[in-house]
């Protein structure tokens, strides 16, 4: 029982609201991603109030999860459930659970605007195969897709920067201090 107090009291820590929940689905119902998640937002919510640690921080759903705010703005009780999922990824990257490739191109994605302060979709999707392993796994449909972006100029062949990249690296470093 301490255990699951404890977790979410850490979660609470950050979430404060994440209490107030009292199941009205609502997050749920506006959520553009629920049919593709293991939990749903409200399930995410009261298993952290229950303290089931190892269940929510498995889910698949916080990679799932768009970021996109939908939930949040119609929670009766300003729940901010976008911050509570920042939290709990976090959480289950630290303790190493995260074994999505949500995590894996997070990281890549972050790497690529410290390093360039824009995104080149195709490093992207090179560096995301190579941490994956699946460098030499060719997907017919990522191909085609590819191709016809290609053609129609949607996707650049060569990587380019913002001029004030220390700028971005400051930023990131001033982030991480934080942490
Ligand atoms: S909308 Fe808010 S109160 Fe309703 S279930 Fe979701 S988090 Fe809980
Ligand atoms: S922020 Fe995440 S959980 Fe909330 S509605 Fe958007 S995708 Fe769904």
């Amino acid at each position: 029982m301490k255990k699951q107090r404890a977790f979410t009291h850490e979660v609470a820590a950050e979430v404060p609201e994440v209490y107030r929940c009292y199941q009205c689905l609502t997050c749920t119902l506006g959520c553009p991603v629920a049919f593709a998640m293991d939990l749903y937002p409200h399930e995410i919510v009261k298993y952290v109030q229950l303290g089931a640690r190892d269940k929510v921080l498995n889910s698949s759903a916080l990679w799932t999860c768009a970021s996109c705010e939908t939930c949040a703005t119609r929670c009766p009780n300003e729940i901010e459930i976008v911050q509570l999922m920042d939290c709990l990824r976090r959480m289950a990257i630290a303790e190493k659970r995260a074994r999505e490739k949500g995590p894996i191109l997070n990281r890549v994605f972050l790497d690529a605007i410290r390093k360039r302060g824009r995104i080149h979709e195709i490093s992207l999707i090179v560096d995301l195969k190579r941490k994956t392993g699946e460098l030499f796994r060719l997907d017919k449909d990522e191909m085609r897709l590819g191709l016809a972006m290609l053609r129609r100029g949607k996707l650049k062949l060569l990587p380019t920067r913002i001029k004030e990249t220390n700028v971005m690296k400051r930023l990131f470093s001033h982030v991480e201090k934080k942490r």
